[in-house]
């Protein structure tokens, strides 16, 4: 093997270590930065999302406000939780776990988040001000891409990046921050023809695609960044990306493993975006 891993374990405890460091200095000022996680139902992933992201905040001296609503729960119940946490000052940065129940449309709830608290950054004034270049919050997901390429001393700028996934979550807002950072974007998705040779001409890859291993190392340019962020999980339980990683570590210069690459990262960014949401609060 001879890509250099980027390790994005070490680097979301650095990133935890500097927003700990932050909120501790709202404390020294008299603001308890606050964040307000809302699970509904009670699907088990979701539920492990939330302990995790609610201990990673508490350990970084943020307030996790946990909300837990029954699966009944209807659509306007929610929004009317969500208006009480954004007229609550004490209330910084809000989280709604998604996926929600079927009844409830995600879209209007996300809409609902005041785009200033909007800690996920998928508010569409979040996703719009990152199109004009002047962004607020970005995704979670796409910013911990983004510092593990600049953690792994990846050039950004002239460099051709492909995006592989164009989900509002993940794909597109990546392509957006490569495109704000200068590099020359391509946003792949499932019509894509050639994808293979699409992907050979790129100095930089991001793969969110959830189709295991299915970027092959032969695809990848000698000397390429690849950052995947694909976690699907095998019928032996195995848990692997959407790059073939033994082959493609072959040809990379630097590659995120999963797990331990993008995941943690993407945990990290929502305490980053919500020490912000707290900063701007004060200022
Ligand atoms: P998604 O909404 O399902 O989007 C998948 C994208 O991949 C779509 O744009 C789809 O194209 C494209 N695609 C599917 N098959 C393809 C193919 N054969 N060739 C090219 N493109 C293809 O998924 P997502 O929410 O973006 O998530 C993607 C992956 O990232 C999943 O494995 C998910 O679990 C993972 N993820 C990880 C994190 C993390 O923290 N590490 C966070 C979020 C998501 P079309 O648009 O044409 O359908």
């Amino acid at each position: 093997m001879s890509a250099r891993i980027l390790d994005g374990n070490a680097l979301a405890a650095q990133v935890r270590g500097e927003v700990a460091v932050r909120a501790q200095a709202l404390r020294a000022r008299g603001v308890v930065p606050a964040l307000a996680v809302v699970l509904v139902g009670d699907d088990p992933a979701s539920a492990v999302y939330v302990r995790a992201k609610t201990k990673d905040a508490r350990e970084a001296h943020i307030d996790a406000i946990d909300h837990r609503l029954p699966a009944s729960t209807s659509e306007a119940e929610l929004l009317a939780l969500i208006a009480r946490l954004n007229a609550d000052p004490a209330v910084h940065g809000i989280l709604v776990q998604l996926p929600v129940p079927a009844h409830i449309n995600a879209d209007r709830v996300i809409e609902a988040i005041r785009p200033d608290k909007d800690a996920d950054g998928l508010h569409p004034e979040n996703l719009g001000r990152l199109a004009q270049g002047r962004p607020r919050f970005a995704a979670c997901t796409p910013s911990g891409c983004m510092r593990l390429l600049a953690h792994g001393g990846v050039e950004i700028a002239g460099a051709r990046a492909i995006v592989i996934g164009r989900s509002v979550l993940v794909g597109k807002p990546v392509a957006l921050l490569l495109a704000n950072a200068n590099a020359t974007v391509t946003l792949c998705h499932s019509k894509t023809r050639d994808l293979a040779g699409e992907i050979a001409r790129a100095d930089i890859v991001v793969a969110a695609i959830g189709r295991p291993e299915f970027v092959q190392g032969e695809w990848i340019k000698p000397g390429a960044a690849v950052i995947d962020v694909g976690i699907n999980r095998l019928a032996d339980r195995r848990l692997v990306g959407d790059v073939a990683f033994a082959a493609a570590a072959e040809r990379a210069a630097v590659i995120t493993p999963v797990p331990g690459g993008v995941g943690p990262m993407t945990r990290a960014c929502l305490l980053d975006n919500t020490v912000r949401a707290a900063e701007l609060f004060a200022s």
